[in-house]
């Protein structure tokens, strides 16, 4: 599942394959891609950056144009050597750019369009995302700041609200509030400032863990109905909020 974690690594991984090369041919063989009648426009192109703002992912490919994506839940970009087996068939790839000696190809993904830079910045979507979980201290304590104006809304729920904090899926959600010993189910008016800071700072420090080896947690995410890791109380899950994601909380050791 895409969080700001995943999103960040295929940022590196992208920035990695280009290198100093370019786009010597682009492909965009699943026809939900709505890119499919401008790929040729990408061919030559270089990388200037790849950027992340919560599960979105922008390519910086000059003066003149990005590539904006939305990872979604399924959305993620690979790096093929040649021979190499891939992932899915190639038909349903979104995008797949050839660059000599790696072919990076995007399977899955909400959406996609190339889009000119001074566009991006008026861009609604991603002016009104709250700052980055992955972003640093900064973005941290306005982060927090948000989170704590979000009056009414459980912390389960708010955690979720890309335009709070942008970044954190439903995994780091659970894990970040177990982790820090809150319950998820508490309204935000009820947790205090420091206790807010260190939950923020705690799915910070477990995303950018995930970021440089590319594991996660798993202390009670999908452990339903399994004896508690720190209390041996059973783990349960209930959906939450607006678009009901599942929660996993410990009723034991979560207050
Ligand atoms: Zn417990």
């Amino acid at each position: 599942m895409a969080e700001g974690d995943t999103v960040l690594r295929m940022a590196r991984r992208i920035e990695g394959a280009f290198g100093d090369g370019f786009i010597l041919a682009a492909e965009a063989p699943n026809r939900k891609n709505p890119i499919g009648p401008r790929v040729d426009e990408l061919v030559g192109r270089s990388l200037v950056r790849a950027e992340t703002r919560g599960k979105h992912l922008v390519l910086h490919l000059g003066d003149d144009l990005a590539l904006h994506a939305h990872m979604g839940m399924n959305g993620g970009w690979y790096a093929y050597r040649p021979g190499q087996r891939w992932k899915r068939p190639r038909r349903s790839a979104w995008l797949v750019l050839d660059l000599g000696a790696t072919t990076l190809v995007q399977f899955g993904g909400t959406m996609m369009r190339l889009i000119r830079p001074a566009e991006l910045r008026r861009d609604s979507r991603l002016a009104l995302l709250g700052p980055d979980v992955l972003a640093g201290p900064e973005a941290l304590e306005l982060g927090t700041a948000n989170l704590l104006g979000a009056h009414g809304l459980e912390i389960g729920e708010a955690l979720l609200n890309q335009r709070l904090i942008a970044g954190i899926g439903n995994i780091f959600k659970s894990e970040s509030c177990f982790e820090a010993r809150v319950d998820p189910w508490r309204k935000v008016d009820t947790i205090d400032p420091d206790l807010m800071a260190r939950l923020v700072e705690t799915a910070a420090r477990q995303m950018e863990r995930g970021v440089e080896t590319g594991r996660r947690p798993g202390r009670i995410y999908r452990k339903a109905g399994r004896p508690c890791i720190r209390c041996g109380t059973p783990v349960r899950s209930r959906g939450q909020g607006v678009d009901n994601r599942t929660t996993y909380w410990c009723p034991g050791c979560q207050t």
